[in-house]
């Protein structure tokens, strides 16, 4: 055994030992054992009291307790009372012994994880037969430090798989090379996570250049950031405070160089996640803050439509709702632009019918009023007239009569005209109105189609297509994760369409892009691509899963047939498959993603062929 030099050493190693054999905490007990671990003979001779009195000089005051139980014994020593020193002795043990307390939550979890976790060398039956080894053998004082080295083997053979391979795991780490070597020896309280060393090597401060004062103490500073401050700061991202916490409880025994390596290693791994959910929220954040902007520009613009603004309210508490994530977010933003401008749009729409409705019911209004009362006029006087020839025995009274009729029947004969023509110009301004009220709903659709939605799917239209992408390309591009690209192209429509009618045609569009949505996964992004073409982009999927997905795809869609004209049809398409480059542009992708899907349909169509990246 290593002879302690530093007093203080021996003094609280003494205390240690004495609290390990469960020896009575007596004066005399202490200066024995004293003595044995000091490797010095004890002077016989020597008052038991002043014995304490040095020891108790020599034991850390590094709390507030333990100096509060040494002043204590100091005064019970002073005032002749052995009971009170042994008792402040006791507790000042006590103290020692809560404080040596192995982490046994830490172990039993990094246990756990260790024990799913693939290393190289270690089946389940390797790891079942060392920790039963480690089990059996080790005396429970030993059992902590003893476990811990055998964890830090197995993590070791997890993080750095090439060289060990090339060493028998099973006898190289260190908890199983003391099963064949001495007895470890118990490491003192602040070496509790170091890996048990054979007793020949002993040590209970470190020895000189293996870790100085500073890199413990910036290591506690480390560990103690990990434990506390990065989890407080990762509140959204469960999984993430969970490896810092596991993290922080490595940093216990990383005093070793290979140790070390290994645990910044995973350290800048760690940091990476952390930087990329970090980004990830910011995103979110910035699109939230963009909605709520939004909205709040616009809700004076808004009709007050009680349904049409509950519906837009209703779709904002979803995204708020439910986790936000970006994807979400810039849709429900789109979406929300899109009503924004069209319920503005329609607004104008309305105002101008009105306007001119009006104008024109008002004019035809007055119109009949006119005309009613002229021709009731005229009926009245040709009437009196009538009755007046009717009456007359000479035919020279007759002849003033039939003037007084021609003139009557003359001015309502110019009446009707007037009616005419302003009827006319009423009919013609109504038409005019109708054309400004075509070409306002013409300019609708226009701007509509120049928004990001196809009207008659729902799907993305090029436009909303090209946003996408750019952001899923920026996103694997940020994330170092796959994006695939996939075309694909409804087989025979032509005669689906010659055969059913362009309704059935649009029908089947429609019924595709309702299957893919109900089928894919919600981050996947379909868009119409022309036609009865249609572009999806995956991210984070290979090509071969893509190519899978679509498949799949494929199977629903001849197990859910439409109706069209009582008659059910299956629609079929051929699809081509093909990963993004990094830093590729769109066009790149689709074109090779067209070339796939074109060999698709030369080999019989319904059926997805997988393209892989050109070799560089
Ligand atoms: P293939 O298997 O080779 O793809 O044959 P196909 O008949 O599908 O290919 P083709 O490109 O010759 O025909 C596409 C047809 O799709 C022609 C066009 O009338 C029809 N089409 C394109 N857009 C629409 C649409 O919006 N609605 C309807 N009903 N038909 C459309
Ligand atoms: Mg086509
Ligand atoms: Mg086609």
């Amino acid at each position: 055994m290593t002879t302690l030099n530093n007093p203080s050493e021996i003094a609280r190693e003494t205390l240690r030992q004495l609290a390990m054999r469960r020896v009575a905490p007596t004066p005399d007990n202490y200066r024995k054992l004293y003595h044995e671990i000091a490797g010095t003979r004890g002077d016989e001779g020597e008052a038991p009291e002043a014995f304490l009195r040095k020891l108790a000089r020599r034991l850390p005051r590094d709390s507030a307790e333990r100096q509060r139980h040494l002043r204590q014994l100091e005064q019970a020593l002073s005032d002749g009372k052995p009971k009170a020193a042994e008792a402040a002795l006791e507790h000042y043990i006590d103290g020692l012994k809560l404080a040596e307390q192995p982490a046994w939550n830490e172990l039993i979890a990094n246990l756990l994880r260790q024990w799913e976790a693939r290393q190289t060398g270690w089946t389940t039956a390797r790891k079942r037969e060392a920790l039963d080894r480690v089990l059996n053998a080790a005396d429970p004082a030993t059992l902590h430090s003893r476990l811990q080295g055998l964890l830090r083997g197995w993590s070791q053979a997890s993080s750095d798989e090439d060289s060990r391979q090339k060493e028998a795991p099973a006898t190289e780490t260190p908890a199983i090379a003391t099963e064949h070597g001495t007895k470890p020896v118990v490491a003192p309280p602040d070496a509790q996570a170091a890996p048990p060393v054979p007793a020949s090597t002993a040590r209970i401060a470190p020895p000189p250049g293996s870790e100085t004062q500073t890199a413990a103490a910036l290591r506690d500073l480390l560990r103690m950031s990990y434990r506390q401050t990065v989890p407080a700061l990762l509140t959204e991202h469960p999984l993430l405070q969970e490896t810092a916490v596991a993290l922080s409880a490595e940093m216990d025994k990383a005093n070793l160089d290979a140790g070390l390596q290994q645990l910044g290693e995973r350290l800048r791994a760690f940091t990476r996640e952390v930087e990329i959910a970090a980004a990830d929220d910011t995103e979110v954040r910035a699109g939230l803050l963009e909605l709520l902007r939004l909205l709040l520009r616009n809700i004076d613009e808004l009709v007050l439509d009680d349904q049409w603004l509950s519906g837009q309210i209703e779709m904002l508490r979803e995204v708020v709702d439910t986790k936000p994530d970006p994807r979400k977010l810039d849709d429900a933003g789109r979406r929300l632009k899109e009503l924004i401008f069209k319920q503005s749009q329609l607004k104008h729409t309305l105002a101008e019918t009105q306007r001119h409705l009006r104008a024109m019911l008002a004019g035809f209004v007055d119109q009949l009023a006119r005309f009613s009362e002229s021709t009731g006029s005229y009926h009245d006087r040709i009437g009196s007239c009538a009755q007046r020839i009717a009456e007359a025995n000479d035919i020279a009274e007759i002849g003033p009569l039939l003037d007084e009729v021609m003139a009557e029947t003359r001015s309502i004969q110019e009446e009707a005209r007037r009616s005419r023509d302003e009827l006319l110009s009423a009919r013609q301004q109504a038409s005019e109105a109708e054309q400004r009220i075509a070409a306002l709903q013409a300019e609708l659709e226009e701007t509509s189609r120049l928004m990001r939605h196809d009207q008659l799917t729902g799907a993305l239209n090029r436009r909303g297509l090209e946003e996408m992408f750019k952001t899923e390309a920026a996103r694997a591009e940020r994330r170092g994760t796959r994006l695939a690209v996939a075309l694909l192209d409804i087989d025979h429509f032509k005669k689906l369409n010659d055969s059913l009618g362009h309704k059935a045609g649009d029908d089947a569009l429609v019924h595709l892009a309702r299957i893919v949505r109900q089928h894919l996964r919600p981050q996947d992004v379909l868009a119409r691509f022309g036609g009865e073409e249609f572009v999806i982009l995956l991210p984070e999927t290979t090509e071969s899963d893509a190519q899978q997905a679509l498949v799949r795809l494929q199977r629903e869609l001849t197990r859910e047939f439409f109706m069209a004209d009582q008659q059910k049809v299956v629609i079929t398409f051929s699809a081509g498959v093909t990963p993004l480059g990094s830093g590729e542009g769109m066009e790149s992708a689709l074109k090779r993603a067209d070339g796939a899907m074109y060999q698709a349909k030369q080999a019989g169509r319904n059926r997805v062929v997988a393209v892989p990246l050109p070799a560089a």
